[in-house]
């Protein structure tokens, strides 16, 4: 079932065959086995398809766990890691210093012998963290997007990001959907938006549902107050075309809106670094509009180049939100990032938060976030969320 590429590091010949097994168990078919720290940095080195998941015993002699993980930053592994140890302050510790480079991420800690279920959880989490597990939606074709753009059949969807200080919803997230005549449920952007990426369709699609935002922007200032901005979503692809500044900004002028009520979210699984990308970032900010780095977590930014790309919002996706209440690693880790943030004065936005326990707990931090998810709201059309609205701020003057 899982076409997971797993190694598992243990000095003891016995554990691996365990280990193994289990593994096979659950239904992991490729695993590799090595019994020390070199031997997996040359397993990882010279692998093709690159390993997805390593389990790692911590007491080996010669390199131990830890240090093998330190050397996994600085070397091209791009996969998660579960230690084979029961969760203690060594590797807390450990979480908190991996986290700036967000390349490999800890998925958890598993004390032996390893235990089935657990394993099973450590995928669940894993199927929500990787791309790889996404469903491959069939795609509409180039006619499809066409007829759909011709025919006003794009539609955006809106979802609120509201703030821990106060409740307050601060931006609506436009999110794209067709409406079929043939079918009652919205196509999602899954079937619509790679197609329109790789047939160059990005573009007019973007600037379609912009111009579709406009016709619903005076119902939306009404509800929601002119402070209230609008956040689309910005293939990254899309920043080598140097026309998109003045594009965005003239059809926005058309009608008078500012160009500050706009946030552009940029996801971040593709790097940005080509000089024209960063050119068309530099001219967006100059041109007034907001910038925010969407799915941090997943992809290619580090710190480092964080701080020097200018972004007024982080959006971190929701793989490092999901079940923190719960996990620890994730609560290390996303408390690391925001003391990091908080020299940097970004907005910080929590995305995907779909149960109460995550929301208490995120409510709950003295960091002032945005939070946004099922919980407070699923996307809908622009009724719907204004009628959302009124009964959100009910909850909100209650809460009072
Ligand atoms: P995204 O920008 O990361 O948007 C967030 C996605 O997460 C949305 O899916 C939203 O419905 C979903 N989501 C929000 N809260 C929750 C939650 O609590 N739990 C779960 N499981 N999911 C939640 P959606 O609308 O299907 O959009 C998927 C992706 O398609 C977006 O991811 C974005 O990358 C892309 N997309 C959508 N509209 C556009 C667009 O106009 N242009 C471009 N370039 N991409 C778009
Ligand atoms: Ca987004
Ligand atoms: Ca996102």
């Amino acid at each position: 079932m899982h076409n997971l590429n797993v190694l598992i590091v243990d000095d003891s010949k016995a554990m691996l065959g365990i280990a193994e097994a289990t593994l096979h168990e659950v239904g992991i078919e490729k695993c590799t086995c090595v019994q020390s720290g070199k031997d997996a940095l040359s397993a990882i080195h010279h692998a093709s398809p690159p390993f997805d998941l390593l389990f790692i015993d911590l007491n080996m002699p010669g390199m131990d766990g830890i240090e093998l993980i330190r050397k996994l930053s600085t070397s091209r592994y791009e996969g998660a890691v579960v230690i084979l140890s029961a969760l203690d302050e060594k590797i807390l510790l450990l979480a908190e210093q991996i986290t700036s480079s967000l390349r490999i991420r800890l998925m958890g800690s598993i004390s032996k012998p390893i235990d089935r279920e657990k394993v099973k959880t450590i995928l669940q989490k894993m199927k929500t963290m990787c791309s790889i597990y996404q469903t491959q939606y069939s795609q509409l074709n180039k006619s499809e997007i066409n007829n759909a753009l011709k025919n006003n059949l794009l539609t955006p969807y809106y979802q609120p990001k509201v703030s821990t200080n106060n409740g307050k919803v601060e931006s609506l997230e436009i999110l794209a959907r067709i409406n079929s005549p043939l079918q009652t449920n919205a196509i999602t952007p899954d079937q619509f938006i790679p197609s329109a990426e790789k047939l160059n369709l990005i573009e007019p699609l973007t600037y379609n549902l912009l111009n579709r935002v406009l016709e619903d922007l005076p119902q939306l200032t009404e509800e929601f107050g002119t402070d209230c901005r609008l956040a689309i979503n910005i293939s990254p692809n899309s920043l080598h075309d140097l026309h998109l500044p003045e594009m965005l900004a003239g059809i926005l002028e058309q009608k008078g809106i500012p160009t500050h009520r706009l946030i552009l979210e940029i996801t971040e699984n593709i790097p940005i670094e080509h000089p024209s990308q960063l050119e068309t970032l530099g001219r967006l900010r100059i041109k007034g509009f907001e910038l925010a780095l969407d799915d941090f977590g997943t992809g290619f930014t580090n710190i480092q180049q964080l701080k020097s790309l200018p972004f007024n919002e982080i959006k971190l996706d929701r793989s490092l939100i999901y079940n923190i209440a719960h996990d620890h690693i994730s609560q290390v880790i996303v408390q690391s990032l925001l003391n990091i943030f908080d020299e940097t004065q970004v907005d910080v936005v929590a995305e995907g938060i779909d149960n109460a326990e995550d929301l208490n707990y995120l409510n709950a931090l003295s960091y002032p976030l945005m939070l946004q998810g099922y919980i407070i709201s699923k996307p809908k059309n622009a009724d719907d969320i204004c009628r959302w609205h009124h009964s959100w701020k009910k909850t909100i003057e209650d809460q009072l």
